[in-house]
């Protein structure tokens, strides 16, 4: 009998989980997929929003000002790439100012200092190739950027220290309450707990209406994105937004935490959840909708193309809290769509003193405070990296030659206490295979280490868990075929 079963391993489920680390409980995530971080969390524009465009009063503005305070000091302690450049909500005709006042009174609303509206010189000094078309734009100094994965990574790993457990391949199929407790139905066996707390993403829709009075609709709504390759000096330090639309935030151009470019996302609602696919129409309305941005955009620096899927409830708002009219112990946060990764601390902080206060949790004696990820290698001065190679020689050894990931860190990467188990888990985790080539050089040595650290036969590593197997047998066996 566990106290606390968390479903889904997003950024949202595991801040819930690191957050009831600091109480004596036994609580343990059940995720469908091969790793944490494998839903939207891990394909997203990892932007902290500073909060001007949701609507003041509701759940999602409160968390996202109360995330976006908090997401500094938690990515410093857990050792997670993050930085404030700013942002610039672009405005291209006359129209285009009332709008954006209404967003700065938004903002004001709900607590975001600096913004202000600017006029075409001062933008165009802040960012000389915007297109020079602007008129105004709404500026937000508080906008910030976070490595959305490795956030979700780092908060599983410190849930893990403090004693949470973590299941992979193992999706949740029903609730329910039988006696004092919950009986959950997965695809690998039954598990009772005290409390439930559901945060599965696309798929929670179908679980809350399983036990809930109120019925939701999630729909699903994806987001395509080219991801550019990092060049010096930037073409942007800034994130540049268009103002919004019912749909979404709109199109984007912005940096990422580790200097790439990323232009998108769409936003098309579609009938399954899990189809991440990418279309040509969905990259050509990006690259349209860029250049009314970034006149000078163009796909020469591309290495991949991806896509993430919203989470959107049809009322729009986050739902979080005791589910509505269900027994007790039943909780969720659902319809988490963006800006869920900004409110992802406010939410775990929140959603984990909710559950541990129902269940009268005592506090951790044990409480470890969370671990920061080392620097990367590739972050390191030379003296940092001479350092690194005498304490282990495994730093000598560079793995990833665009990203230049040691075999010391793809090791690490295996090792931690939510450690990877397929290819994209180590990508995640250490960047390996993220640069230009996209793993075409060094995946193979990837698959070796990952087979080394954890006795996963060799042919059996895959790229992301169960139908994604990289070989399918042995050379010569291929060449008789
Ligand atoms: C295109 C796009 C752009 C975005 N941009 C931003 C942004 O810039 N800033 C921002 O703040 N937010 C952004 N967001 C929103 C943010 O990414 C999400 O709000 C956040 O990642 C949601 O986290 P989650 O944990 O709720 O969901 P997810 O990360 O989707 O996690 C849910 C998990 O549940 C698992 N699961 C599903 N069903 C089951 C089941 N039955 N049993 C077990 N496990 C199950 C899934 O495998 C998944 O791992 C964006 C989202 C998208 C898609």
């Amino acid at each position: 009998m566990q106290d606390v079963i968390i479903i889904g391993a997003g950024v949202v489920g595991c801040a819930i989980a690191q957050r009831l680390g600091r109480y004596s409980g036994k609580v343990l995530v059940l995720e469908a997929a091969n790793d944490v971080s494998c839903g939207a969390s891990k394909a997203n524009s990892g932007i902290v929003h500073a909060g001007y465009d949701a609507v003041p009063g509701t759940d999602k503005a409160r968390l996202n000002t109360k995330g976006a305070r908090m997401m500094q000091g938690l990515c410093s302690s857990l050792g997670v790439p993050y930085g404030k450049p700013g942002a610039l909500v672009l405005g291209f005709d006359a129209d285009s100012k009332p709008a954006l006042e209404a967003l700065l009174k938004k903002a004001k609303k709900n607590g975001v200092p600096g913004c202000r509206i600017i006029g075409r010189e001062e933008i165009l000094a802040m960012e000389p190739r915007v297109n020079p078309e602007v008129s105004y734009a709404l500026y937000v100094p508080e906008s910030g950027l976070v490595s959305p994965y490795e956030l979700t990574c780092a908060l599983a790993d410190s849930a893990a220290e403090n004693g949470v457990q973590f299941q992979m391949n193992t999706r949740v199929k029903s609730l329910r309450r039988e006696g004092d407790a919950w009986l959950v139905q997965t695809d690998r066996g039954d598990y009772t707990s005290r409390t439930v707390v559901n945060c599965a993403g696309v798929g929670a829709g179908e679980l809350h209406n399983q036990i809930s009075s109120r019925q939701v609709e999630i729909i699903p709504r994806r987001g395509q994105y080219y991801l550019l390759d990092h060049t010096l000096p930037l073409s942007f330090q800034m994130t540049l937004f268009q103002l919004p639309t019912p749909m979404g935030k709109g199109v984007l151009v912005t940096p990422t935490t580790h200097g790439n470019i990323l232009f998108g996302p769409t936003a098309e609602d579609i009938p399954e959840g899990e189809d991440t696919a990418t279309t040509h129409e969905g990259l050509q309305e990006v690259l349209k909708k860029v250049r009314l941005s970034y006149p000078g955009a163009n796909t020469r620096t591309v290495i991949t193309t991806f896509s993430g899927v919203r989470a959107h409830e049809k009322g729009g708002d986050f739902i979080i809290g005791a589910v509505e009219g269900a027994p007790e112990g039943a909780f969720e946060a659902i319809g988490i769509e963006s800006p869920g990764l900004t409110a992802a601390p406010a939410i775990g902080e929140e959603m984990g003193d909710w559950v541990a206060y129902f269940l009268k949790l005592p506090a951790n004696p044990r409480y470890i405070p969370p671990t920061p990820v080392p620097k990367a290698f590739s972050a390191m001065t030379e003296q940092e990296r001479r350092v690194a190679c005498q304490t282990d020689p495994d730093y000598g050894k560079v793995i990833c030659r665009c990203e230049t990931v040691t075999e010391a860190e793809v090791r690490r990467a295996v090792r931690r206490p939510v450690g990877a188990r397929d290819i994209d888990g180590v990508k995640r985790r250490v960047r390996a295979g993220m640069g230009r080539c996209q793993g075409g050089f060094c995946m193979t040595r990837v698959m070796e280490i990952i087979s080394e650290e954890t006795g996963i036969p060799f042919e059996e590593v895959s790229k992301k868990g169960s139908d994604s197997a990289v070989l399918t047998g042995p050379i010569g066996e291929a060449r008789n075929d």
